[in-house]
């Protein structure tokens, strides 16, 4: 908090004015500059609120001023960028983990086939959405809780932990039961609601971008899920919204190292809905890990063009074994860990 005094203020009026800080256990720092003087305050802010300072002699101007987001900023963690767990893999900054599966569940046998293909490609977690955010109201809204027994069903057959979208507070109990992570869409990144409901569930949380945020919105975002005790959170990019119309968002890589910079968290990307185009998820993946991201999340299916929820994006089995070759070398380059699953066709018998 800043005091900033009137230019006539008197000495009694500042000795008066730091002795009600003190009295509430905060410290006062006096700054006299030639135009203006004024007073720093360190301690607990609402106390000093209940000072009622403003309006006092001497006084022009009281602001509160703290740091937009702490628990998420690097400066939280001097020792080092985070590494979160989610059902026995790691997101962090020494591998490179690949999510994929399904824009949406759809049926049993479209989500086992495409959680089959995610492991056969070396993909270590499970993507699908049983709850669709969906521009449209008459577009297909998922299948709910049904989607969850599903995702859940594919995960005891094919051991992939699962990512999958919740998008109302009231949902997140229940949709924590079925998830392994929980994610926030992109339409959903400023429910603060949703955000410290996700936070109190105990599980760790996507946070994708939302296509109109600023990185500094995104990590405030982050800081209300850390505020309710959950610090297991991994920032997704997946596009912002610009002029340009050729793809469905524009990737922001320069988010990568920026977030980075700010924060301790790991960083995703995800190629599928910032291209919104198949050739495009392989170029932007390869962007991706060079610019650092700790992975990537991809949209996949056995036949895109019977897919309820973008198909034009979603990659099919050999393109997600290309995407998994590329990923692997580009790490190694990086100097990290390729997600390092054996390449091979796991079907069972
Ligand atoms: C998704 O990943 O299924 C999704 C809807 O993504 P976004 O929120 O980024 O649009
Ligand atoms: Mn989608």
């Amino acid at each position: 908090m800043v005091i900033v005094l009137t230019p006539d203020v008197t000495a009694e009026e500042i000795e008066a004015i730091v002795e009600e800080v003190e009295s509430v256990g905060g410290s006062a720092f006096v700054s006299r500059g030639v135009s203006r003087t004024i007073i720093g305050l360190i301690g607990d802010v609402e106390r000093f609120e209940l000072l009622n300072l403003s309006g006092r002699p001497g006084i022009v101007q009281v602001t509160r001023i703290s740091a937009k987001y702490k628990l998420v900023s690097r400066e939280h963690r001097p020792e080092g960028r985070s590494t979160v767990e989610v059902g026995g893999v790691s997101i962090g900054p020494d591998t490179t983990t690949l999510v994929a599966g399904p824009c949406a569940v759809e049926t049993p046998e479209q989500t086992l086939e495409s959680a089959w293909m995610a492991k056969a490609a070396g993909a270590t977690l499970l993507r699908g959405g049983a709850f669709k955010p969906r521009s449209s109201p008459y577009a297909f809204q998922g299948l709910g809780e049904r989607g969850l027994k599903i995702l859940a069903d594919v995960r005891a057959e094919t051991g992939l932990p699962v990512v999958t979208e919740v998008v109302a507070p009231h949902d997140v109990e229940m949709v924590a039961e079925y998830a392994d992570m929980l994610q926030i869409g992109t339409r959903n990144m400023q429910n603060f609601g949703l955000l410290q409901a996700v936070g109190r569930a105990g599980k760790p949380v996507l946070l994708k971008r939302g296509m109109n945020a600023t990185i500094e919105e995104w990590l405030m975002a982050a800081e209300y899920i850390a505020q309710r005790g959950c610090l297991d959170i991994v920032l997704c990019e997946r596009g912002i919204r610009t002029f340009e119309t050729a793809t469905r968002n524009t990737l922001d890589v320069s988010a990568v190292p920026v977030v980075q910079h700010l924060s301790h968290l790991p960083v995703m990307i995800d190629p599928s809905h910032s291209g919104g185009r198949r050739d495009l998820v392989l170029p932007l993946s390869r962007a991706a890990i060079a610019v650092g991201a700790d992975g990537v999340l991809v949209d996949v299916h056995p036949h895109p063009e019977q897919a309820l929820c973008d198909g034009p994006q979603a990659l099919m089995a050999d393109d997600l074994q290309e995407l998994s070759r590329a990923l692997d070398g580009l790490a190694v380059l990086m100097g990290r860990r390729p997600a390092g699953r054996p390449r091979r066709h796991l079907r069972a018998g």
